[in-house]
């Protein structure tokens, strides 16, 4: 949707809209709302809503804790979920400060300067997310449990797969907020679901990602179950991943050297910005396994490396991205990704020979970080990713990654440590 402020203002009226979520994510990619009265729409176009930043973790200090929201008029859509009277809408919004000036903790807008960045180069890409997570049982006091909701495997039917309903009721929803997903599955995991989104800008990839979590989320509870995006849940079972499909054109045209470089460009900077395409402890209890890369290379239908360029009709040609898990920002890993793809095009780079037969069985080569503390160490002392995230945000980042893991490396039972924020 490409509406205008009056063009919203027009819809907000004739639709009998309420109430108005101003949508934000924290640096760590966690969702964050306002509502606000649809009366009060109008002043948040012109002069931003404001909020508290110190009380969001990773945004501001208590001494200067204002931030203000302007919701971005093309990312309107309504809440099916809540009452068709009275009708609830969304908005994604940029952050800026009391002065206008743009907030540096805000993904949303490093994202949009990348790709600015990158049109001003003659280069535009498209991004498609395809996401998997687990749906579990609650327990008898309705908390979530590490119970699966069905024995289903890969691309299995019912009375295996019990969730082809909740899977539809996703896809209807989505569906009704102009958000197209393109396939849904069972995966290999017990419990487990996969849906792929239709490509998109990277913006409209990001902002989808952060809906599509919040939807997965809302029908499995309304479902009576509990959806968890945590990349590694259940220790002896599938992982889940979050596969980033990009393309790329040069004034519409696409090009296989162009493909190449940008392979060139992720595989080139992928260990020093593992951090943010793999924030958790958990994140790398996946990689290495189950189809999950460990490897850095390349091959066509191969999956157990980091990079697939696989065989297919022109409109769906791309790379396929395996490593980034659904735990991260997706404004962050997508702004690090394409800036290494550019990186790789602007430097003409050859990425390594095509890889050939399981990466798992290599003894040797380079692999990505081993744990949460080998990804904080590759990040910090990157100047490619210094130069790239603000220094506040950066700073914030990585402090708060080495207190997840000091508190992991601290926990007496490690096992459960890891499988903390399990919420996610
Ligand atoms: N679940 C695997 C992962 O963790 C991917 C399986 C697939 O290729 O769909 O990345
Ligand atoms: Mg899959
Ligand atoms: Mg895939």
């Amino acid at each position: 949707m490409t509406n205008t402020h009056s063009e919203v203002m027009t819809f907000i009226k004739e639709q009998d809209v309420r109430f108005v979520r101003l949508v934000f994510c924290d640096i760590f990619g966690q969702i964050k709302n306002i509502s606000i009265s649809a009366d009060e729409l109008d002043r948040a176009f012109t002069s931003g809503i404001s909020f508290d930043a110190s009380a969001v973790k990773g945004f501001l200090q208590v001494d200067e804790s204002d931030l203000l929201l302007f919701p971005d008029a093309s990312t309107l859509s309504i809440l099916p979920w809540r009452p068709a009277q009275g009708r609830v809408v969304r908005f994604f919004c940029s952050i800026k400060r009391p002065d206008g000036t743009p907030f540096e903790g805000d993904g949303r807008s490093l994202l949009a300067e990348t790709v600015q960045k990158a049109a001003l180069q003659g280069y535009q890409f498209g991004v498609g997310p395809e996401c998997e997570f687990y749906l579990f049982k609650l327990d008898d006091e309705g908390h979530p449990s590490f119970q699966p909701m069905d024995r289903g495997s890969y691309l299995d039917v019912a009375p295996l797969d019990k969730g082809e309903n909740v899977r539809r009721e996703i896809c209807l929803t989505l569906e009704q907020m102009g958000f197209y997903t393109e396939r849904s599955h069972h995966e290999s995991g017990p419990g487990q679901h996969e849906i792929d989104f239709k490509y998109g800008s990277p913006l409209e990839a990001a902002d989808n990602f952060i809906t599509f979590k919040s939807v997965v989320k809302t029908i499995a509870d309304r479902s009576g179950l509990f959806a968890s995006f945590m990349p590694k849940p259940l220790a002896q079972e599938s992982g889940s991943g979050l596969h980033i499909n990009l393309s790329i054109t040069q004034e519409g045209k696409q090009s296989r050297v162009l493909e190449q470089q940008m392979t060139a460009g992720i595989l080139n900077r992928i260990n020093e910005i593992s951090l943010f395409l793999n924030p958790l402890v958990n994140s790398y209890e996946r990689l290495g396994c189950f189809e999950a890369p460990r490897y850095i290379g390349w091959g066509r239908a191969n999956r157990s490396l980091l990079i697939r360029l696989p065989q297919s009709s022109p409109e769906y040609r791309r790379i396929e991205v395996r490593s980034a898990d659904p735990a991260c920002n997706p404004y962050l890993a997508i702004t690090l990704l394409l800036n290494a793809a550019l990186e790789g095009i602007q430097n003409h780079m050859v990425p390594s020979e095509e890889y050939v037969g399981s990466a798992y069985q290599k003894q040797s080569g380079k692999t990505l970080p081993e744990t949460l503390f080998d990804a904080i160490e590759l990040a910090k002392n990157s100047e490619f990713v210094s130069s790239i995230v603000p220094k506040r945000l950066l700073e914030y980042f990585l402090e708060a990654k080495l207190a997840d893991w000091r508190a992991y490396e601290d926990a007496g039972d490690k096992n459960l440590a890891s499988r903390f924020p399990f919420f996610l």
